[in-house]
């Protein structure tokens, strides 16, 4: 069978149901309009399918093959846009005060592309495919859920792949792979340095907690580059810093939140660890405390070398070698696809398909991040291919 060609064969498809949901953007885990696109879509495919799995817009397909009953692969598509108006000015933009400026509209078509694609072959295999339709991946809401109410019960391999520029290895059309840790964790965590408020004045008669929250912004740096293993990533970023409410008063309080990122897990948690013991020895010899909190968000995403090296011979077997890379490093953005990692054995990949607007390339989340098209139907194929090759071995 010609994979490619078939994949190819569904190339205009795709790009319509793409661009029919590039103009329908929703955000978040309620997405009424583009659930409804998909369901359509697969009611006129002939695939069944149920909705409302753990949230009321997720949707799990089965296609289940002809030859009987094998391995089940799980081949997953975030659906959700962001609140952001569009600018790229293209023809099929969006006007609703969303946008589709991450590409998940590229990953719902291309699935939908690979869905039939495989009922068509259906009868060639023996096997099941699940089609995992999942929404709020930007908020990592939406496979956390899905997970929960049981989608992937029964699943043996589960495959993701997310368009655009994420990262900037490889010529246009390349896809990415990674037998490892490839996306870090979105971790969240807040922090109040509490001192004693005081007359500007007079601050022995108080315990500055601006002054500890100085010592501690600059010391919490050091975990990074003095405790981690250099080549080892890590991200500690503090987005906020509130305190106080007039120039000549210490306030009693000061209130910080934070970002961290890693690729491996024993090194989130050192980092989640480290931030709370440093803020509290810095409390402790100025005569204030902590109250300190890390939320655990989504885990980084760890691909399988095993289920990884399979689904790159099959790039290779739809792409060609020059257009299938390993990743040189990880990336610090995070994914919720790690949330079905962690069930099973699977890999994410990047497929890179930019497209400039005004000759510039936009990166993810901006108004005019634009996507190339013409190169969806190797999403299709190598979804496809993988799925026939996991199945026969
Ligand atoms: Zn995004
Ligand atoms: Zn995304």
């Amino acid at each position: 069978m010609d994979i490619k060609k078939l994949a190819t064969d569904v190339l205009d498809e795709v790009i319509k149901w793409r661009r029919d949901l590039h103009q329908i953007p929703e955000i978040g885990q309620n997405l009424p309009q583009t659930s409804e696109y998909v369901c359509n879509v697969l009611d006129e495919l002939g695939i069944s399918y149920k909705k409302g799995v753990g949230l009321d817009s997720a949707i799990v397909g089965v296609i289940e093959g002809g030859k009987g009953p094998g391995k089940t692969l799980a081949l997953r598509a975030d659906m959700d846009a962001l609140e952001i108006e569009e600018e790229t000015g293209l023809p099929f933009a969006s006007t609703n005060g969303n946008m589709h400026a991450c590409g998940h509209d590229g990953h719902t078509a291309i699935l939908l592309g690979a869905a039939k694609v495989l009922n068509d072959i259906k009868d060639e295999f023996a096997g099941k495919v699940v089609l995992l339709f999942q929404p709020a991946e930007e908020i990592s809401a939406g496979a956390e859920p899905m997970v929960k109410a049981g989608a992937l019960e029964g699943v043996d391999g589960v495959m993701g792949i997310h368009v655009g520029s994420i990262s900037t290895q490889g010529e246009p059309g390349t896809i990415l792979f990674s037998k490892g840790s490839m996306m870090a964790c979105l971790d969240r965590w807040t922090l109040k340095i509490k001192g004693v408020g005081a007359h500007g004045a007079y601050p022995h008669n108080g315990r500055d907690p601006i002054v500890m929250a100085g010592k501690f912004i600059e010391s919490v740096q050091t975990v990074i580059s003095r405790e981690l293993d250099p080549v080892d990533p890590g991200v500690i970023t503090i987005g906020m810093v509130n305190a106080g409410t007039a120039y000549n008063i210490i306030p009693g309080e000061v209130n910080i939140e934070g970002t961290a990122r890693a690729v491996k897990q024993e090194t989130r948690e050192f980092i989640a660890k480290r931030i709370g013991e440093i803020a509290e020895s810095i409390a402790k010899v100025s005569g204030g405390s902590v109250e300190y909190d890390y939320i655990f968000g989504a885990p980084p995403v760890i691909n399988d070398a095993e289920f990884t090296t399979l689904a790159m011979e099959s790039a290779t077997k739809v792409l060609g070698e020059e257009n299938v890379e390993l990743m040189a490093n990880p990336v610090m953005g995070g994914e919720d696809f790690a949330y079905y990692l962690e069930e099973v054995p699977g890999t994410f990949a990047f497929l890179s398909t930019p497209l400039a607007i005004d000759g510039t390339i936009y990166p993810h989340h901006n108004s005019r991040f634009a996507l190339d098209e013409e190169q969806f139907d190797k999403g299709v194929a190598v979804f496809v291919q993988t799925a026939l090759d996991y199945f026969n071995k």
